[in-house]
């Protein structure tokens, strides 16, 4: 059985991760989650990358969005704005409240996130292995320019306040000197055949998981080949805003510049179709490279982009 493993945000990651398991239905998938964009709310610990991975592959996601629980009402919501509860721009859904009840619960309780993990997945049998890159705490805080110096921002405020709009300056990784990979991370990419970069941010999806001590290391010196999917087309990320991240870390919002930060880890690199003169700048970089369509509109549309980039690195 093909060993399968992928290191993935929300969105971006879930869609992927969804035609990869339409593509190869009997491999065996390990994913390895992003934590770093978890933030307290309300008293309750949200992860919402690994939720996304969850509830898209689960069947529980609010397809028109992405991310979230379909059906979803707002009572919730609605009384804490009542009261004047801070934050008032992060919005909690009530079928999604419960989801982070049960997993502050078992926090409080003493489990460690993947174990918590774990246990929400029993629910919703993504059908893949869902394992935090860490169980210790990460939070990607975004630091940014204001009139009397800078500050350094959660990510979420910066993404979902102020929708990435407030010049960054520099993105820092709280807590990753000190985090150690999760269960079972390091045993997934060693024993993998192949290792999936789906096509998530890179800074602040990716970049989070391999910056946790050991991660990059072992995928660098991983026997299976690493293949990337491009996140960036045509100069711009198809949702989201994935160009101010890279800006805030210097690098071009380009698909080879993308395949740049990755370089010491990446076999293989696939870009769009219409990036094709992007292929001999990412050949160049030691990387195998094919321009295929990567906008992932429809099942069978993700499923062929999983399967090229299958292809691309294994015989
Ligand atoms: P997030 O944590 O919810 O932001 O999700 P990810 O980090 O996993 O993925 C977000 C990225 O997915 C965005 O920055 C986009 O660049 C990328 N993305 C979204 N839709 C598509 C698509 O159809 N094709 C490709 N190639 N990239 C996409
Ligand atoms: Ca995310």
């Amino acid at each position: 059985m093909l060993k399968i493993t992928t290191l993935a945000g929300g969105v971006g990651a879930a869609r992927f991760l969804r035609g990869l398991v339409r593509a190869v239905p009997d491999a065996d998938i390990t994913v390895v989650g992003n934590i770093a964009d978890d933030i307290t709310l309300h008293g309750l610990h949200v992860s919402p990358d690994l939720d996304t991975v969850m509830y898209t592959l689960g069947g529980g996601v609010e397809e028109s969005q992405g991310w979230g629980r379909s059906e979803e009402t707002f009572a919730v919501a609605d009384e804490l704005a009542a009261y004047g509860a801070e934050p008032r721009w992060f919005t909690l859904g009530d079928r999604d409240i419960a989801t982070h009840i049960i997993r502050t619960q078992m926090l409080a309780a003493g489990y460690p996130l993947s174990a918590v993990t774990e246990a929400l997945c029993e629910r919703w049998q993504p059908g893949v292995r869902l394992l935090p890159m860490s169980d210790d705490r990460v939070e990607t805080h975004v630091v940014v320019a204001r009139e009397d110096g800078t500050e350094a921002i959660h990510f979420q405020q910066w993404w979902v306040r102020w929708h990435a709009e407030l010049p960054a300056e520099r993105i820092v990784l709280v807590g990753i000197d000190a985090a150690s990979p999760g269960p079972g991370v390091i045993e997934a990419i060693d024993n993998a055949d192949v290792i999936v970069l789906p096509p998530s941010n890179p800074v602040v999806s990716i970049g989070p998981i391999l910056a946790v001590p050991g991660i990059r290391d072992a995928v660098a010196k991983a026997q299976a080949p690493v293949v990337g999917l491009s996140p960036i087309i045509a100069g711009a990320p198809v949702r989201g805003m994935a160009d101010a991240a890279l800006r805030a870390i210097g690098v071009p919002a380009t698909a080879a510049g993308v395949a740049g930060i990755f370089a010491d880890i990446l076999d293989g690199w696939l870009v769009d179709s219409s990036d094709a003169d992007a292929v001999t700048e990412v050949e160049a970089l030691g990387i195998a490279c094919r321009a295929v369509p990567l906008l992932m509109t429809d099942a069978d549309a993700t499923a062929a982009m999983a399967r090229a980039a299958l292809d691309l690195v294994t015989p």
